[in-house]
């Protein structure tokens, strides 16, 4: 047989290459924006005709580049912003793969100018489709302009994949936010088919949200800011008014990057719990500042995406920021606020010795386990966790077990010591915890997270399992979604089916409710349903790749009972119940405690 494998030109590998980083128009601009950012630009214009696909030009004034760089540039993996590995893990650069240009020039025809402040004159160099079509000199000032024209002109199903001008334009402008808002100091303009759409001259931070948002956003803004060894919060978070329906105006910058970051949205979403009717997504323009080395973003193509070493405790100091931001507005009530806060944030003070907090949270710690195996656990117990944990013990100790007992504990527990530990009486405080005496104190359960994790596990359970019962509805109802819910939904209906909520396709962008979960009884399944798929898509990604965790941790979290429902000693007693059930009532999903135990020790010591 004859050898058949061969290398790809580059001209065909480049435009493989291209459709990772060049989706649409938008991506172009996010590229051409950076660069220009990176290039030290002051000024920087965008110039776009039909939203993109005639032209997309971009005008800096900043470093200029050489003759030979100005070829140079559009080489794959050509770049002038790391040299070795190891300069991956400290990159103060937006870009840094060397591969936006090259990504380019394969899908378009482009024009560059550039000149260095040192020369005389400018270069041009022109591509199109990787051709190389010839470079000469130019008069220009000093910076670089890209000019980008016909885009997709070569790839024609990639051309017929775009949609509406309109809808183009909007991902353009979201592009350009996510580098107009953290790049404030550099002046902007932005024109569209002639029409002058920005012209932002240098400002603060805020000045340049509300000329990008409009006035309402100034009176409507709340500062916040926090300083801890292991990141910088800063920015604007917005009060409830600000709020809407639908995602948009959800930033979170990392050292001055976009991100999203769909665990962290959960940290500042849930400081607004109780604040904003359910489905109501906060504004938020939020900066993280931590060391380069701490963080991953060369997980993604298109570095949206960033991985941090210590996402739990960022988490932690993100919510208690947001909720101070909040409290300090009276947004929340302060008393409240302080109830609530629950963590310590660990403040950098200078000359103190800088350590890393320990926010450690152990999501797998299982009050039942054996006593070999909490071994494993105590590494975790920290200033936060440990009096729980030690209070754990306080609740089963003199709970003699013999050894044939030992793997049991949990069913022994349920089913015939839970009326010796619990003693029965429920107390409801604020409408947010359960309180009952238990052996060694009083236990406070979170009502909320409890029914989340009661939730979560049923749901997930079902997801696996595929046979949860639903409760048929007596009258099928039809939902109405939206195209992008629509289409969201569909590949997940199996799924919700075996998780006992019988949707079914009704064609059309709509879907019927045949039954739901009994847990259900009382609420509104469809603004449930609604919930379930707002929270669901702030996560984004592929519906079909979305795991059983996910879908269950969403449903729990839209259809748990909230904060402020009054609860009956019956549901009270139920609720603990099926808490202690699970296979961790100790912790929420996304790490969070459910429960404390205010020991008989401190109480006494408090009335001594
Ligand atoms: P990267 O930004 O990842 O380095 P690009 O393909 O976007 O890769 O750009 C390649 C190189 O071209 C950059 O590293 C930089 O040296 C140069 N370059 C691109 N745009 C500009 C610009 N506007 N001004 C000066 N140099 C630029
Ligand atoms: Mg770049």
């Amino acid at each position: 047989m004859p050898d058949i494998i061969r290398l790809l030109p580059d001209s065909v590998a480049n435009q493989i290459a291209a459709g990772e980083v060049i989706q649409r128009p938008a991506s172009v601009v996010k590229e051409l924006l950076e660069n220009a950012i990176d290039a030290g630009g002051k000024n920087i214009s965008l110039i776009v005709k039909d939203a993109g696909r005639t032209l997309i030009q971009v005008t800096d004034d900043g470093s200029g580049m050489s003759e030979t760089d100005a070829r140079m540039a559009f080489e794959r993996h050509a770049t002038s912003k790391i040299r070795e590995a190891s300069d991956l893990f400290s990159i103060h650069t937006m870009g840094f793969r060397g591969e936006a240009l090259a990504s380019i020039a394969a899908v378009a025809e482009v024009v560059l100018r550039t000149r260095t402040r040192d020369s005389e004159t400018g270069t041009e160099v022109r591509i199109s489709g990787s051709k190389f079509l010839g470079q000469e000199p130019v008069a220009c000032n000093p910076g670089t302009q890209f000019q980008v024209k016909n885009l997709f002109f070569n790839t024609p199903a990639r051309r017929k994949f775009l949609k509406s001008d309109t809808t183009e334009q909007k991902y353009i402008l979201q592009e350009f936010y996510r580098v107009a808002i953290p790049f404030h100091d550099i002046s902007f303009v932005v024109m569209h088919n002639n029409a002058e759409l920005y012209n932002l001259p240098s400002s603060g931070l805020l000045q340049r949200i509300v000329r990008l948002m409009g006035k309402q956003a100034l009176q409507n803004l709340v500062e916040i800011k926090s300083e801890t060894s292991l990141v910088s919060i800063s920015g604007y978070i917005g009060k409830p008014q600000l709020a809407k329906k639908t995602y948009g105006d959800q930033y979170f910058f990392v050292n001055r990057r976009f991100i999203r970051h769909g665990y962290l949205h959960k940290a500042v979403a849930q400081a607004y719990e109780k604040i904003l009717p359910s489905g109501a997504v906060p504004s938020y323009f939020i900066f993280l500042t931590v060391p380069p080395e701490s963080i991953d973003v060369n997980i993604h193509p298109t570095k949206t995406e960033v991985k941090f070493e210590d996402e739990q405790a960022i988490w932690q100091i993100l919510h208690a920021s947001v909720r101070e931001g909040l409290g300090k507005f009276n947004i929340i009530p302060s008393l409240d606020f302080e109830a609530n806060a629950g963590i310590e944030i660990p403040v950098l003070q200078k000359n103190t010795e800088i350590r890393t907090p320990e926010v450690q949270i152990d999501p797998e710690y299982n009050p039942f386990e054996k006593e070999t195996e909490r071994g494993r656990t105590a590494k975790y117990a920290s200033s936060l966790h440990s009096s729980e944990l030690l209070n754990w013990e306080k609740v089963y100790a003199g709970f003699e077990k013999t050894p044939e007992e030992e793997g049991s504990e949990a069913d022994l527990f349920q089913q015939e010591n839970r009326a010796e530990q619990i003693s029965g009486k429920f107390i409801q405080i604020k409408g947010r915890y359960i309180v009952t005496a238990v052996r060694s104190g009083l236990m406070v359960i979170d009502q909320k997270r409890a029914h989340e994790r009661i939730l979560y596990e049923r749901y997930l359970e079902g997801l696996k399992s595929q046979q949860t019962a639903s409760q048929q509805e007596l009258f099928p109802r039809q939902i109405s979604l939206t195209t992008d819910e629509y289409r969201f939904l569909l590949p997940m209906l199996q799924g919700l089916q075996s998780a006992g909520i019988d949707l079914r396709d009704f064609g059309n962008g709509s879907v019927v409710l045949y039954g739901c979960p009994p847990e259900w009884k009382g609420n509104d399944p469809e603004e449930m349903i609604r919930l379930f798929l707002h929270m669901l898509r702030e996560e984004e990604g592929d519906p079909e790749l979305i795991g059983r965790e996910r879908i269950a941790e969403n449903l729990a979290k839209a259809t748990a009972i909230p904060y402020g429902k009054v609860l009956s000693q019956e549901e009270m007693n139920l609720m603990t119940d099926q808490l202690f059930a699970c296979s961790n009532p100790s912790f929420s999903f996304d790490g969070r405690a459910i429960l404390t135990i205010i020991s008989l020790d401190e109480i006494e010591k408090k009335l001594r």
